[in-house]
């Protein structure tokens, strides 16, 4: 488990660094048996120790005397509901979050989009932060999906590893700001769904890292 909450520190940490999300902000987890590993609510990440993470069972049943990330159930949810799922980074980086306050989803505009697993990437609908609400819209934007932006608020991916997850989170939000920046000259040309369907066969057999 120490190994794990090694992994958890390095990549919280990484979230600041590398300004995926500022301060205090985004939340990641990395599956452990029978729960998950998360962390901790209003902690600035830099000074993160192992006794800091904190475990999650799938019935969202944790040591009461700690306090997991305010956002913990929408791990839960994803955990229980997608298998694959190993590790989880949710941020509220600058690009897709500015993209979310638009309720926009990212359209195939570039064949990178296929990478969250689908021809678009989808915005999950507003609900208040740590809501069982929000973790239900989030769910619906990414069936067949391994990343979606969250309206009002960022963004989330999961991934085989942390390192996959995070990886997927930069791509997202590099994909929002080009696509924000195409906006402005206007309409970009997008992908017809016949080019995207070449590029998802493609990535299938195409493994990352
Ligand atoms: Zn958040």
């Amino acid at each position: 488990m120490n190994s794990s909450k090694k992994e958890v520190i390095k990549f919280a940490k990484m979230l600041n660094d590398t300004k995926l999300s500022a301060l205090r902000s985004g939340n990641i987890s990395i599956r452990s048996k029978n729960g998950f590993l998360i962390t901790p609510s209003g902690q600035k990440y830099s000074s993160l120790k192992e006794k800091d993470i904190i475990f999650i069972n799938l019935n969202g049943e944790y040591n009461k005397k700690q306090r997991p990330s305010s956002e913990w159930r929408f791990h839960q949810d994803i955990y229980i509901s997608k298998k694959n799922a190993k590790a989880i980074v949710h941020s509220h980086s600058t690009n897709a979050t500015a993209l979310s306050t638009h309720n926009k989803k990212i359209p195939p505009f570039h064949y990178m989009v296929a990478l969250a697993g689908g021809t678009d990437i989808k915005c999950a609908k507003y609900a208040t932060y740590g809501t069982r609400e929000l973790s239900k819209n989030i769910l619906k934007a990414l069936k067949n999906r391994s990343a979606c932006l969250i309206a009002n608020h960022g963004q989330i991916a999961f991934g085989r590893s942390l390192e996959d997850a995070f990886e997927l989170a930069e791509e997202v939000d590099n994909l929002a700001k080009q696509y924000i920046k195409a906006l402005v000259l206007g309409r970009p040309k997008l992908l017809s769904l016949n080019e995207m369907k070449k590029v998802l066969s493609k990535s299938k057999t195409y493994k990352r890292g």
